[in-house]
């Protein structure tokens, strides 16, 4: 019996089953589709996300089927109007890593191959419920229609916007379609310079923008407008997109081999809790919402960091079962961000009153002027910035820590082992021992924390943030932090 089963292999279920199987966890994961996506969809891994990877020891392989982009230029269709640039943000990866979901999803199977295990394709799970004596009972549904009754300890629900898992749980999917439709198109683009950066035009009938996906290659988006009735806008021909990237962008621009034309909606919803029982919802399970600042399938993934440690601990009985409330608390919290972000970036980038778009590139190019407001953009997109300051799991010491604070994240990789979810130890020598020798499953001593202040105690997440801050002499509230987590 698996002790964790997945439900559904998409990027953030191989994600899921990557971070267990790597502690060790017997994972099952499956999908009802018979091959993965051969979709570009989510283009971009930002920095955080890639941190995160690094932190699991697989980050190379995407390092190398990925491109570099830099940055982003914001025009009118005739002036520059803005500059973001991702150089010198505080991160081993300071660019958007550009690659399509289809490779990410490679790069993720392939890991999970070699850690032996094999993702069961064409197997639905159908229904599932949790048995009175604990732990999950569901029924699986393979291609040749045979049925299969499974038992697991747990269940991730990762299975996508039409989530099962969430149905079955009777969560309501809260928030709306957009009214406006958009155009997609997966294409080979000459005359477009330089390539190594996002171009979006903000030209006066909509948005245009161009995402870099390999030498030659783009995705091209375009918004059409106000929807009209509620039937989906029928598909683009490469015609009617290279139209419109003359009207709205550079007639010098020439689009040709088309690899996927779309029609879609925006959609933003979100569940409230993301967990109930034994059962978690992880990814466009949990969350989905505009594709603007390109954050759906990283704050997945990222979902699936957060929850993998706090299930390894707990399954290895190392803490108590409530530290996986905190997934919920943590995550639902990053969702609302998320969304409400994304939202207000597409809500100014699809403004159609000329005076709202003279208004809206003239605050934009005045603020970019500022170099510390580009950079405070460039960390909300990269994801660095996200942090856990109003959680359970984020405890300040009695006196003033001079380092990142409860919740945030530490800023360089310090986990000497890829294999363990352990809380890492920065401090006084003495300290640190004392507290490996009482948690010895749960605590070991950082490796090589270049960036520590030496006045003070910190213990770092499995997943890189910051749990507990105090001064170096806060020993005894260090110590009775780990005593709420161990089991
Ligand atoms: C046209 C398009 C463009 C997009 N562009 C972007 C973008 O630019 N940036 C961005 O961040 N995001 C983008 N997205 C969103 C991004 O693709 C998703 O956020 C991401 O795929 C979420 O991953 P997931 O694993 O949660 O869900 P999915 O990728 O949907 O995977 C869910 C998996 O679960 C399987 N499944 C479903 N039900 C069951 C079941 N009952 N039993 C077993 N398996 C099941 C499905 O077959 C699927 O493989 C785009 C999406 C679309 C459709």
């Amino acid at each position: 019996m698996a002790s964790v089963l997945i439900s559904g292999a998409g990027p953030i279920g191989l994600t899921m089953a990557n971070e267990l199987a790597r502690y060790g966890v017997s994972v099952r994961i499956v999908d009802k589709a018979a091959a993965r996506t051969d979709k570009s969809k989510a283009l971009v891994l930002w920095p955080r996300t890639l941190e995160l990877l690094r932190h699991g020891g697989y980050v190379e392989p995407f390092l190398k089927a990925g491109t570099v982009a830099h940055g982003a230029q914001l025009s009118d269709g005739k002036n520059i109007v803005a500059r973001v640039t991702m150089d010198g943000i505080d991160t081993a990866y300071p660019y958007a890593l550009m690659i399509a979901q289809s490779e990410t999803e490679r790069v993720l199977e392939e890991t999970l191959a070699s850690r032996g295990v094999k993702v069961e394709r064409s197997v639905s799970m159908e229904s599932f419920s949790e048995k009175s004596t604990g732990g999950i009972e569901a029924v699986l549904r393979k291609a040749d229609g045979k049925s299969e009754t499974v038992q697991a300890d747990w269940l991730l629900g990762c299975d996508g916007a039409h989530s099962t898992t969430r149905h079955a749980l009777g969560f309501t999917f809260e928030g709306s379609t957009q009214d406006s439709d958009w155009y997609l198109a997966d294409v080979h683009v000459t005359g477009l310079e330089p390539t190594d950066i996002l171009h979006i035009f903000w030209h006066r009938d909509g948005i245009l923008a161009f995402f870099p996906i390999t030498a030659g290659r783009w995705r091209v988006i375009a918004d059409l407008g106000p929807a009209t009735g509620t039937a989906h806008h029928a598909d683009p021909t490469l015609e009617e997109i290279q139209a419109m990237v003359a009207h709205r962008g550079n007639p010098g621009i020439k689009l040709k081999e088309p690899v996927w034309l779309a029609a879609f909606r925006i959609n933003e919803r979100k569940v409230k809790d993301y967990c109930r029982g034994r059962v978690f919802l992880a990814g466009d399970a949990a969350h989905i919402h505009s594709p603007a600042g390109g954050q759906g399938m990283n704050t997945g993934m990222q979902d699936a960091f957060n929850l993998a440690w706090k299930l390894n601990l707990v399954i290895k009985g190392v803490a108590k079962p409530s530290l996986l409330d905190s997934y919920s608390t943590e995550r639902s919290a990053v969702g609302e961000m998320v969304l409400s972000n994304a939202g207000r970036m597409t809500e100014a980038a699809i403004a159609r009153n000329p005076v709202i778009q003279s208004l809206r590139n003239a605050m934009v190019k005045f603020a970019l002027s500022f170099p510390q407001i580009g950079h405070v953009m460039a960390d909300t997109l990269s994801e660095l910035n996200i942090a856990y300051p109003k959680s359970p799991l984020s405890v300040a010491g009695a006196q003033h820590a001079h380092g990142p604070m409860p919740g945030h994240r530490w800023p360089e990789p310090i986990a000497a082992d890829t294999g363990k979810s352990r809380f890492m130890a920065i401090g006084p020598a003495d300290a640190v021992a004392d507290l490996v020798a009482k948690f010895p499953n749960l605590v070991e001593p950082a490796n090589g924390a270049k960036r520590a202040d030496a006045r003070d105690l910190t213990l770092v997440r499995p997943d890189g943030y910051v749990g507990f801050a105090g001064a170096a002499s806060d020993r005894a509230e260090a110590e009775a932090y780990l005593r709420t987590i161990a089991a």
